[in-house]
């Protein structure tokens, strides 16, 4: 096959290069397939120097040639982030033209003059392929490997072409161009191996670009379902926290309801209760009854949150009317209560069934607590301190033991058999919503004690 026949199929390289990356192309495809364009052009002018003047030929091949190579390197260069500025790439290929001519006029056809052009292509080639194992090193792409080892051999056989020029075989320097048809061939088949690289090295690059972004949309994904279960696994945790609850608040009403039904049965069936007594335990009945649904309600606001409904609360009353519900048992385990309060009403802002909870919740627990003592009592303090309500609950119980003293009130910590942690963290949450607090601490003289803090009402509420 003719240098011009291989010319022509390089020729169709660069444009081959054009459509397979036509989803890929950059300046970088750009300006290694006018590299190609470049080279090509330069070959195919050398196969025609019978028909254009030798003056114009000549340059016009090495400066194709040249700027070919240029082309190349600064795509890899583009590549790697270090281009050259194109001005400066502009003045060196008409510097290099003019030496090249200036060496035609001065050495005519010396060796030095033949040598410019070889030369020239030695340290071009070696750029491109000191790139190349740059990119081939930092990637690991067999593309970039290719086109580094394609231009290793060029280099060869150029090196190979400048050892003739010094050292011929007959004592007389030839014209490289004449004489080095293996330097073409090598030439265009580095190229072509080149070309065969470079598609190579963007094809690996969009490959790991996209598997990059496959990988990072896998990750997001993967995330987003973290995310949707955490927040599945947070809701269920609140059903769960709210069934909790309903358990445990539905437990004292649906009691106290039991034992006024079971007294009001055993006082009809002995004949032994007057109407007052009948209507009393009717009224308890009714009384759990309602704040059964209250606690219902509550709990259904909870799975579909709702505005807790805002207003004045008095403590006071509030803590009777919860001493009222465990009246059952504070009568069945022989509790002494003492209640000193303020002589006028301590009022807050807040939710007046959440703070009922709250007060619930720590009766509960003092009764628990006193379950065992003998002499049981409940002391309850209500006093104003500042700008703030302060509502202690104090039991005569073995009071807090100091080793578990940092985990109690943390959810789901209990100490009794069939408790379920909860009733603190739930009072501490509502206080909380409140701009309030609970500390439990261990009182002076034994037991333990609850300070409830609310901040007081701004002065001039009124009690609806
Ligand atoms: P539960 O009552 O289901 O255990 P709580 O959150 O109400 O859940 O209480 C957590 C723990 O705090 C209790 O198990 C108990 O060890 C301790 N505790 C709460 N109140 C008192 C109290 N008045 N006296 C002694 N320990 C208490």
């Amino acid at each position: 096959m003719s240098n011009l026949n291989l010319g022509l199929i390089y020729l169709l390289m660069p444009i081959l290069m054009w459509v397979v990356l036509a989803r890929l192309r950059s300046p970088v495809v750009a300006l290694w397939c006018l590299g190609s364009l470049l080279g090509a052009g330069a070959l195919l002018l050398a196969e025609l120097f019978a028909f254009i003047p030798p003056w114009i030929n000549a340059p016009m091949v090495n400066l194709l040639e040249f700027t070919s190579l240029l082309s190349s390197i600064q795509a890899l260069r583009l590549d790697q982030g270090v281009p050259w500025r194109f001005r400066w790439m502009a003045a060196v290929s008409l510097g290099y033209l003019v030496v090249f001519e200036i060496c035609r006029e001065v050495y005519a056809l010396g060796t030095y003059r033949l040598a410019l052009v070889p030369l020239v292509e030695l340290v071009l080639v070696l750029q491109v392929v000191g790139w190349a194992w740059r990119i081939a090193r930092q990637q690991k792409s067999a593309g970039a490997v290719t086109i580094a080892g394609s231009h290793l051999l060029l280099s060869v056989g150029v090196f190979l072409v400048l050892v003739q020029l010094f050292f011929p075989r007959g004592g007389v320097p030839n014209c490289p161009r004449d004489s080095s048809g293996l330097t073409d061939t090598l030439g265009m088949l580095a190229s072509l191996a080149g070309d065969v690289g470079f598609i190579g090295l963007a094809l690996e690059r969009s490959l790991t670009q996209w598997l990059d972004a496959a990988s990072k949309q896998a990750r997001l994904e993967e995330r987003q379902l973290l995310g949707n279960q955490l927040a599945h696994l947070d809701r269920q945790r609140g059903f769960g926290l709210v069934a909790a609850s309903l358990a445990h608040e539905l437990n004292q009403p649906l009691t106290a309801i039991l034992a006024s039904a079971q007294a009001a049965r055993r006082g009809t069936a002995a004949d032994r209760l007057d109407r007052v007594q009948s209507l009393e335990l009717l009224d308890k009945i009714i009384l759990n009854t309602r704040r059964l649904s209250e606690v219902t309600g509550r709990i259904r606001s909870f799975i579909r949150p709702a505005e807790p409904h805002q207003g004045p609360v008095d403590l006071e009353k509030v803590t009777r009317q919860m001493l009222e519900m465990v009246e059952p048992d504070l009568q069945h385990q022989g509790v002494q209560v003492a209640f000193a309060a303020e002589g006028s009403p301590v009022l807050v802002q807040g939710d007046a069934i959440q703070l009922s909870q709250v007060v619930l919740n720590v009766l509960r627990n003092a009764l628990e607590a006193v379950q065992l003592v003998p002499d049981p009592f409940i002391q309850i303090q209500l006093n104003r301190s500042a700008d703030k309500a302060v509502l202690s609950i104090r039991d005569s119980g073995p009071g807090l033991d100091p080793g578990q003293a940092d985990r109690i009130g943390t959810p789901y910590f209990t100490t009794k058999p069939d408790g379920l942690g909860l009733g603190l963290s739930i009072a501490t949450a509502i206080l909380q919503q409140h701009q309030g607090s609970l500390t439990l601490r261990n009182a002076e003289g034994g037991g333990a004690c609850v300070d409830i803090r609310l901040p007081l009402r701004a002065v001039g509420g009124a009690l609806p």
